[in-house]
């Protein structure tokens, strides 16, 4: 058994693909922590507070049995609010989140036609599904359109989820939501939505780029702009009532610490309450848009800006170097991202100045001439 491990991981090593735990080290341009609240004097103090009153640490239990804390249930009740949506719930990640949603809201007869760049986690829940599912070329409406189209024609007969993420985790670009919208509802289909990061970045109170309504499902990582850990879906009552009742990781796996749960209460407050964060952020984007488009970033307004090199042994030369020179950027190889599509993954985020920006032009300059 050990042989055969150490086979495949010489393997991996002769592709170049082995990869190791890198520590934190260098100006942040690789986090997903766009409004650097993850060490938010503010966030913290919260917790603090919550620790002071007694908060448990641990949940002891699934939310079905004794884990359901009233953190959990406060947390839930305000979010539903805050998106805007008519129900919600809370789940330890967003890749939990994402496994439940797909392999158990379309059913044996369904269709999920996804975008062809959806996050790994929908693919795993895809595998589980009992529903049939199908991707549509990256953005493009009409091929959302003809799939259901085509299904249709075929005798589908039943419900259709559209599935898409609002921004790109990788390519930096954002959906076309409005023209999706659309689609959902020229053929009567729901649309689930993965804001992982989006949320905080955009909307009036950070709240995403998607309208809550009936057809919709949206998630909202918290481990990103809201600096905390765990997810939430917001979306129509039955939703929630099918999650908890048929999402196998939500029932089979513990609660979420109940201080995380008063964290991410915490995180919306300060998302509704600090709009500045947001401008001070897309200011910043910005910037680097100006400083980092002509060395092959693309630069479009929100703050995942990849730097497409293409050749895995380049991308990862160029990470390199750019440590070297005290910048925190971390090369994305296949499979996260297609073959022959390596980048450098530049993520915008509060926690660098705009002289880092500069300097990082700079340094980009020399790396890649
Ligand atoms: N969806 C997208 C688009 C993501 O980028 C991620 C995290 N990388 C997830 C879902 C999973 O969220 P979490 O990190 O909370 O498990």
């Amino acid at each position: 058994m050990l042989d055969f491990h150490r086979a495949d991981l010489a393997r991996l090593a002769a592709r170049d693909r082995l990869r190791v735990l890198a520590p934190m080290a260098g100006k942040d341009f690789a986090s997903n922590d766009y409004l650097g609240l993850a060490n938010s004097p503010r966030l913290a103090a919260a917790i603090a507070r919550a620790v002071a009153e007694g908060v448990p640490v641990g949940s002891g239990g699934s939310r079905l049995l004794r884990g359901n804390h009233p953190e959990h249930e406060a947390l839930e009740a305000e979010a539903t609010t805050f998106f805007g949506a008519e129900a919600s719930l809370y789940f330890s990640s967003g890749y939990a989140a994402n496994v439940a949603i797909m392999a158990t809201l379309p059913q044996r007869g369904d269709l999920i036609v996804h975008d062809a760049l959806v996050h790994a986690s929908m693919h795993e829940g895809m595998k589980l599904s009992r529903a049939g599912s199908v991707a549509a070329a990256h953005n493009d409406a009409n091929a959302f359109d003809d799939a259901i189209r085509a299904w249709r024609a075929g005798g589908g007969k039943g419900t259709v989820w559209i599935a898409v993420e609002s921004l790109y985790s990788m390519d930096g670009d954002t959906a076309p939501l409005a023209e999706l919208m659309a689609v959902a509802e020229r053929h009567d289909t729901m649309l689930i939505v993965d804001e992982a990061h989006a949320t905080g970045v955009f909307g009036d109170r950070g709240q995403g780029l998607s309208i809550a309504g009936e057809r919709v499902v949206t998630l909202h990582t918290c481990g990103k702009a809201m600096g905390c850990e765990g997810a939430l879906v917001a979306g129509p009552r039955i939703v929630r009532d099918y999650l908890v009742n048929r999402g196998r990781g939500f029932i089979f796996s513990t609660a979420p610490s109940p201080l995380m749960a008063r964290g991410v209460r915490e995180a919306l407050h300060i998302l509704a309450d600090e709009p500045e964060r947001r401008s001070a952020l897309h200011d910043r984007i910005a910037l680097a848009g100006e400083r980092l488009a002509k060395h092959g970033a693309l630069a479009g307004g929100t703050p995942i800006m990849p730097l497409i090199l293409h050749d895995n042994g380049r991308t990862m030369r160029a990470a390199q170097a750019l440590q070297a020179r005290g910048f925190d950027i971390r090369g994305i190889r296949p499979p996260t991202v297609p073959v022959g599509a390596a980048r450098l993954r530049l993520s915008i985020t509060l926690n660098v100045e705009a002289a880092d920006i500069r300097a990082l032009d700079d340094a980009l300059q020399e790396v890649l001439a």
